[in-house]
């Protein structure tokens, strides 16, 4: 039980990481302020949102969550449940990062960076999930990713994309920076 509530947590946080991001820090249903950091981010790619700041949101939703889980799952389970939503919200702020500052490793890495990137510099109004597609496979705002073009001043701020002034070879045909 503890492993499905946790799983369960994780899980909620895929959809909470996407309705945040779509409909709060972009079509700013609650209001402008809650945005403004985020389209700062989009602005300067290597800017991020201060961690207070969703220390602040986190106090809001995660109170929230836990009064919701714990009549319908009891004390444990409940507790359990909004843990796994903080471990996935954890684990969201170190793969965000990690897209914009070191290069993929791994398959995995290689499509969540593409899916990222692209809502960056392709279209903001789609990809909306960071560690995965399946909300904006639900919802559709998906965008297959196949080649992505990252414009040369903001590629001068994604330290891993380009070794000198030239994309590494590893990662041609996938990032191609243009002027
Ligand atoms: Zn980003
Ligand atoms: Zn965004």
């Amino acid at each position: 039980m503890a492993t499905i509530a946790l799983l369960a947590g994780g899980f909620t946080w895929t959809l909470l990481e996407y309705l945040l991001h779509r409909f709060v820090f972009h079509e700013r249903r609650l209001g402008a302020e809650l945005a403004r950091e985020h389209l700062e981010h989009h602005a300067k790619v290597d800017w991020f949102a201060p961690m207070a700041r969703k220390a602040l949101l986190a106090a809001v939703i995660l109170p929230l969550l836990t009064l919701l889980a714990v009549p319908l799952l009891g004390w444990g389970a409940g507790w359990t449940y909004t843990s796994g939503v903080v471990g996935g919200w954890l684990a969201y702020e170190a793969l965000h990062r990690a897209i914009h500052v070191w290069a993929p490793r791994s398959a995995y890495g290689r499509f969540v960076w593409k899916h990222h990137l692209f809502h960056h510099f392709g279209d903001p109004r789609r990809n909306h999930g960071v560690s995965s597609p399946v909300w904006d496979l639900v919802f559709g705002t998906y965008t297959r990713v196949t080649t992505l073009s990252v414009p040369a001043r903001a590629a001068r701020k994604l330290p891993w994309l380009l070794e000198g002034d030239v994309v590494p070879e590893r990662l041609a045909g996938t990032y191609v920076g243009r002027a």
